[in-house]
């Protein structure tokens, strides 16, 4: 058998979303291999393990969460500090994406800890492999604000993101978020990703606001959600008229010259076409 490729140090692993064969064979060999094990709940830490014959044997188990971290951060610290392989699995997915595990990374970080990761599922990833929008650049928002007033704020100001969004969402608020979504973003293409990995996936596909009352309409789906969202439309590049328009407000108070920058600037369009015009229009 292959030596253990664990290093000392604090190793993030990935654990599945749903279904329980989505863990590489790195994340069972750093959970085999670890001197010291930590999970944000360790029951679920150690079902896993069982499913995949992982035995803890006397090892440590402890529990991080947001919860405890001021009591559990010194243990942790102090097995680092001895030099022992420590591993932390959040209870699904990849820890820190909307999960614990950020302030033990930093603090690792800036104590000179090495740190490491074996990566593997995430809900965000998998909806944006799934959904049929562009991917090549995203924006991951985490989860909305609950309260509709705060959430309309919060998307208000991803609204002008030139990017995909990807949200998780509750099911039991994603009729209502998706109506906010609606009225913020207006028809943007969309998908609802639930259930991913699991026997009920479903990838839905289609705008905003008519995801939004199939779900209103059918009330709260069975399951986990992510919802991701299409770019905002790229803004119609200028025409002639909008150039002239633009361009004779600008020469009543400036010069060819000036006129043509603030112009260029203001429609970004080339400032040989935008000069072009400007002396169409001096010459009239
Ligand atoms: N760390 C996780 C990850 O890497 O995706 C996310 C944890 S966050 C506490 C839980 C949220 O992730 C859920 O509310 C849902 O929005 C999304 N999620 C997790 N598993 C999912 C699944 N199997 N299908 C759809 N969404 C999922």
């Amino acid at each position: 058998m292959a030596k253990s490729q664990l290093r000392p140090g604090l190793t993030l692993i990935a654990t599945p979303i749903g279904n329980a064969s989505d863990i590489t064979l790195r994340s069972l060999d750093a959970l085999r291999d670890a001197d010291a094990l930590v999970a944000e709940d360790t029951r679920v830490a150690r079902r896993l393990m069982d499913l995949h014959g992982v035995s803890l044997g006397g090892r440590p188990l402890i529990a991080y969460h947001d919860h405890n971290a001021g009591a559990a951060l010194p243990r942790i610290l102090a097995l680092l500090h001895e030099g022992q392989r420590v591993v932390f699995l959040s209870d699904a997915g990849t820890p820190m994406v909307a999960d614990p595990g950020y302030r033990l990374a930093k603090l690792a970080i800036d104590e000179g800890i090495p740190l490491g990761a074996t990566p593997g599922p995430c809900a965000a990833i998998m909806a944006l492999t799934l959904a049929g929008l562009p991917s090549d650049r995203f924006t991951f928002a985490g989860f909305p604000p609950p309260k509709s007033e705060a959430r309309r704020r919060f998307l208000r100001e991803l609204a002008l993101i030139p990017s995909t969004l990807l949200l998780y969402e509750s099911p039991k608020r994603l009729a209502a978020s998706l109506a906010d979504m609606a009225e913020v973003f207006g028809p943007r293409e969309a998908a609802v990703a639930r259930e991913l990995t699991k026997m009920f996936e479903e990838t839905r596909r289609a705008p905003l606001d008519v995801l939004a009352q199939a779900y209103a309409e059918e009330g709260a789906p069975k399951g986990e959600v992510v919802i991701v969202i299409a770019p905002p439309a790229a803004p119609e590049p200028a025409g002639e008229g909008d150039i002239d328009e633009a361009l004779r407000m600008a020469l009543e108070t400036m010069t060819v010259k000036d006129a043509v920058k603030t112009v260029s600037i203001a429609l970004d369009l080339p400032r040989k076409q935008v000069y072009d015009r400007a002396l169409v229009l001096r010459d009239e």
